[in-house]
């Protein structure tokens, strides 16, 4: 054969296979097509209710540790049906609840973010604040008190919450509801419908600020006037014999405060003897009733304000604070906690029962997760060969103080320690001729040496380095440039400035940093994973199962292995 028409017939079947090729795709895609149409049932994955429940305190393992105590329809049911993130962490000190709330809706880190602790030392004004409290407002439901002056002004970021309200043209609501008035606020965000929090000095009732609100809606009033919240009042006893608590120390031990007038830290507690001495309906916040007060709360708020009801997906956060009070009363190993946790338990399958009967079985996702975990008791850590300790900041101060008197000559170049950051007088020292930067880097030499201190790190050193890894990473990611101190200081682990009985948070450890995160429902994969994650993280997942914007300073991922 002549080779052009060899080459001629080679042409001609390529032209014929591609048009075989083309008729073939053609007829499957367009069969698939209608397949698709009439057979694949439609899956919406845009929930029509976001719900975040934050458990204050609450550490990785009692997930498991407390887990043959729970019931199917609660903890168990989230890890279960939903997505479990196991190795999942805060990643920045100081692990407390404002900066915990702050970080887990904004999707960032306090040196973004603008809450670096609960109080701290404003030094622009020279004076204490606190991350949720804003005198340009005042109270509402009570008159004229301090626990009413809250706004969220001091929060740099928009959350998730925010930029839902926006993408929605404020057609969706957002409502934000804790015991405590940050873990509601600092959770909710700017534009918020409304904030709740509690308040139990007098009566006990949730109130909010003129920041959101002139008046409480009529049925938070009717809520706060009927005898709920007094219901709890009662003895608080273990929910099973006590002897079944396999999973927490003995109830009469040296680790534990107890209530004023009570002898000791041991079940059962009569809360309507011991209120008038210890805050009269603040005592429901340190028991598992403080926990209820808020499922019945939030409850209400999603049947009043129809949440979830329309195709605007609203936001409800919820923040369970109880379980704080009682791991700092108590500690991690108590049976309080223990009794606290099961308790909570049933909380959670009531209220998931009451979503899938109100707002639906997939058309709502939830998030579970904590502001911090919490240590052991270090005493009782020693006590078990655990190095472990207590290191007051007052002595640490008392100790530089003299330091820096014998070194510069002056005893007034420390204006203020908290929250392991030393703020230099810096007026102080340009009075004496001093250069403040020698006393920030005297500082740093000296306390390095203390017993109790692990690292030091000057202003200077976190402005100008970059770290990716390790505790140094954690103080980066919670040193704020405008607002933190000149020095910043590390504790050895399980050293606590805090009294001998009793537990609590802040560090950069485990303990402190590893906390649960569970996803559940609308959009939401069934599985799990021990890949580490990080609490910024949550707030663009949300935000990407939403299909809006992340919080304006987001620096987390979307957890695409979560989402479907
Ligand atoms: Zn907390
Ligand atoms: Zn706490």
């Amino acid at each position: 054969m002549d080779s052009l028409f060899l080459r001629n017939l080679i042409l001609d079947m390529n032209k014929l296979f591609s048009i075989i090729s083309f008729v073939l795709i053609f007829v499957t895609s367009s069969y698939a097509f209608q397949y698709n149409k009439s057979q694949k049932p439609q899956i919406n994955n845009k929930p029509k209710l976001v719900v975040g429940i934050v458990v204050d305190q609450m550490r990785f393992d009692y997930l498991t540790r407390f887990n043959s105590k729970f019931g199917e329809g609660g903890f168990k049911r989230l890890q279960n049906e939903g997505f479990n993130c196991k190795n999942n962490h805060f990643n920045y000190i100081p692990t407390y609840t404002g900066p915990g709330h702050a970080s887990i809706y904004t999707g960032t880190t306090p040196n973004y973010h603008g809450i670096i602790a609960n109080n701290w030392f404003d030094k622009f004004n020279s004076k204490k604040v606190y991350c949720a409290s804003d005198n340009s407002v005042v109270s509402v439901g009570v008159e004229n008190v301090i626990d009413g002056k809250r706004s969220p002004h001091r929060l740099l970021s928009t959350t998730f919450a925010d930029e839902n309200k926006l993408f929605h043209q404020g057609r969706s609501k957002s409502i934000g509801i804790s015991i405590k008035d940050r873990g509601s606020i600092l959770s909710i965000g700017h534009t918020a419908d409304a904030a709740y929090w509690f308040f139990g000095k007098d009566e006990g009732k949730w109130i909010t600020s003129s920041y959101f609100m002139d008046k409480l809606p009529d049925w938070v009033s009717e809520f706060n006037n009927s005898n709920k919240i007094e219901s709890y009042l009662k003895e608080w006893d273990t929910f099973y014999p006590i002897e079944k608590y396999t999973e927490s120390g003995k109830d009469l031990n040296n680790y534990e405060n107890t209530f004023v007038s009570k002898q000791n830290a041991v079940f059962p507690y009569d809360l309507k003897k011991l209120a008038p001495l210890n805050g009269n309906f603040d005592i429901l916040k340190n028991t598992p009733y403080g926990n209820s007060i808020v499922a019945d709360f939030a409850i209400e708020t999603i049947k009043n304000e129809s949440l979830g009801e329309d195709e605007f997906t609203d936001v409800l956060t919820v923040s369970f604070s109880s379980t704080d009070y009682v791991g700092h009363k108590f500690g991690v190993n108590s049976k309080e906690i223990q009794d606290t946790y099961i308790r909570l338990d049933k909380e959670l399958e009531r209220f998931l029962n009451f979503l899938d009967r109100k707002v639906g079985i997939g058309n709502y996702t939830l998030f579970l997760t904590a502001d911090h975990g919490a240590v052991d008791v270090p005493q009782y850590l020693r006590d078990n060969k655990v190095p472990a300790g207590y290191s007051q900041a007052k002595d640490l101060k008392s100790k530089l103080d003299l330091f820096l008197l014998k070194t510069f000559g002056v005893s007034t170049l420390i204006k203020n320690m908290s929250n392991n950051q030393i703020f230099i007088n810096k007026s102080s020292a340009l009075k004496e001729g001093i250069d403040y930067r020698n006393v920030i880097q005297a500082i740093v030499d000296e306390l390095i040496n203390y017993p109790s201190v692990y690292r030091v790190f000057s202003s200077n050193q976190l402005n100008e380095a970059s770290y990716n890894f390790g505790v140094e990473a954690l103080v980066q990611n919670g040193y704020n440039q405008k607002f933190s101190g000149d020095v910043v200081y590390v504790l050895n682990p399980a050293t606590l400035s805090y009294g001998k009985k009793g537990s609590s948070h802040g560090s950069g450890f485990n303990y402190d940093t590893h906390v649960p995160l569970l996803f559940f429902g609308a959009g939401i994969k069934q599985g799990e994973t021990y890949e580490k994650t990080v609490i910024p993280d949550i707030a663009p997942t949300i935000s990407s199962l939403l299909g809006i914007s992340f919080p304006n300073m987001a620096t987390g991922r979307p957890l695409s292995e979560v989402l479907k």
